[in-house]
């Protein structure tokens, strides 16, 4: 690797790119608390968006780390940066849009693994729903904007619940907001609050393609009644049907509905289409 002299110059080089979401964690203590939230298990690690090398410097101290990075002039510097733990496997750089990666190979790993990562945020809801269709990534430990934390852990009758919080329900053991993170901590500071975003997934659970689909219409018009955004889906007679068979009150809210009742309800609409 290059010395520290050539690497300081090669960092001070870098102009965050605002197109790619970037804001560098720089506070050590937010990186410590996202260390110790680390589950105690035996999964590999994905990072996305290594950055600067941060965050990923402390985790290659715990585990094996894939990590996938899409800015160019950031993989000269962590190549150099992780020299040693690149040639001795503890590090593995991808040079590639995650997305695309995910894509491509279908799982970021070929084995189970934890996400961990400062989330560029501008993709970071598309992020996690992909986490959720990956069958091997087991824990999802992500800094978010606060808002969008706020969602993917909201219950039935919270103001933030909506197709997020139903999803993450559906496919999780236990979800929560771990801590929140100002932007003082990063370089540079971003305009929001952001959070650090645990979820838990339970791996015998599968979320259907179309449920989020089904779940935005039926969120389309938050404030209406339920029965009225499926109005984008379905025959007024069908709708009559399928409250008479769940036994629902036309009155009901869309925020008003259990996850389970939702799935349940998805079940019961596309099984109707086929027909
Ligand atoms: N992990 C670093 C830290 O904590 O300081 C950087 C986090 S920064 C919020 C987001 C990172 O994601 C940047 O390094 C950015 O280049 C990278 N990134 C943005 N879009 C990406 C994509 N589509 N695929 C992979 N990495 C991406």
């Amino acid at each position: 690797g290059a010395s520290d002299e050539v690497m300081k110059a090669m960092v001070e080089k870098i102009k965050a790119k605002k197109e790619f979401g970037q804001n560098f964690l720089k506070d050590s203590s937010i990186l410590d608390k996202i260390i110790q939230s680390m589950p105690h298990n035996n999964n590999h690690i994905v990072e996305i968006g290594p950055g600067l090398g941060d965050l990923t410097k402390n985790l290659v101290k715990y585990k094996d780390v894939t990590a996938y990075e899409v800015d160019t002039d950031l993989i000269g510097i962590l190549k150099s940066k992780f020299a040693n733990e690149i040639e001795s496997k503890k590090f593995t750089l991808k040079h590639i849009d995650v997305l695309r990666a995910w894509d491509e190979l279908k799982f970021l790993h070929d084995g189970k693994y934890d996400l961990i990562a400062n989330l560029p945020y501008y993709i970071a809801t598309n992020i996690i729903l992909r986490a959720f269709e990956d069958e091997l990534c087991e824990h999802i430990i992500v800094m978010v904007q606060k808002e969008v934390a706020q969602k993917f852990t909201a219950k039935v009758n919270d103001k933030e619940y909506s197709s997020l919080g139903i999803m993450t329900e559906l496919i999780s053991k236990e979800s929560k907001i771990l801590f929140d993170v100002p932007p003082t901590a990063f370089d540079p500071m971003p305009k929001v609050t952001s959070s650090v975003l645990y979820i838990k997934k339970d791996l015998s659970k599968k979320i259907d393609k179309d449920l989020n689909k089904f779940l935005k219409a039926c969120f389309v018009q938050p404030r209406k009644k339920l029965s009225k955004n499926l109005g984008s889906l379905l025959e007024k007679s069908k709708i009559l049907a399928l409250y008479e068979e769940l036994d629902l009150n036309d009155n009901l809210r869309p925020h008003e509905v259990s996850s389970s009742l939702y799935s349940q309800m998805h079940t019961k609409v596309k099984n109707g289409r086929d027909k």
